[in-house]
């Protein structure tokens, strides 16, 4: 990094958090390799990173807060898991136990952008064909092995039908989940 190591560049101290330090220190936004070498940095130098980030925002964006408007799809709600604080999931045959179809999915995607959003947000349980034969036989009719192969598939038609950004919220993933499991 020409000679400069991350706590020269980022100008890690409490000057980061001074407002006329910071205002000093504008012109030290991180270039490309800069923002790379923070993205791998370790716990020591997490004060480093989110002071960079507070001055880039200064510089670029002061003031303003921006956010995503999008869509839920919850995708299923059924889950093989059972953790205790959750109220999003069901078992089969519970009120309100619902997966959806390829349809019902573009209908709300449709809808979203008729709005105005710019993001469908996919959540659903874990692998629940793991745990339960409905959901295995709901993804054989439609034709994928898994949840998450399913969840790809309709993150493709979102991408390629739509113009919404698909972000997927899947939990656990492993390489091998889109192939089989
Ligand atoms: S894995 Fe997620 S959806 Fe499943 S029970 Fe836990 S929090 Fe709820």
């Amino acid at each position: 990094m020409s000679g400069r190591g991350l706590k020269d560049m980022v100008n890690l101290s409490q000057d980061a958090i001074d407002p006329a330090a910071e205002l000093e220190s504008e012109k030290e936004v991180p270039g490309r390799e800069g923002a790379c070498q923070l993205l791998r940095c370790d716990d020591q130098e997490l004060p480093a990173l989110l002071a960079s980030a507070r001055r880039v925002r200064t510089r670029f964006k002061p003031g303003v807060v921006t956010y995503s408007r999008k869509v839920f799809i919850p995708l299923t709600n059924l889950c093989r898991d059972y953790c205790g604080y959750c109220t999003f999931r069901r078992d089969p045959g519970q009120p309100g136990a619902h997966t959806m179809t390829p349809d019902e999915v573009m209908e709300v995607v449709r809808a979203g952008e008729r709005l105005g959003c710019t993001e469908a947000l996919f959540s659903l349980g874990d692998k629940p064909e793991l745990l339960f034969p409905e959901m295995r036989d709901m993804l054989h009719g439609l034709g994928y092995k898994s949840t998450l192969q399913y969840l790809e598939a309709m993150c493709e038609r979102v991408l390629r039908e739509s113009s919404l950004l698909p972000h997927p919220n899947p939990g656990l993933m492993s390489a091998e989940c889109g192939s089989d499991a």
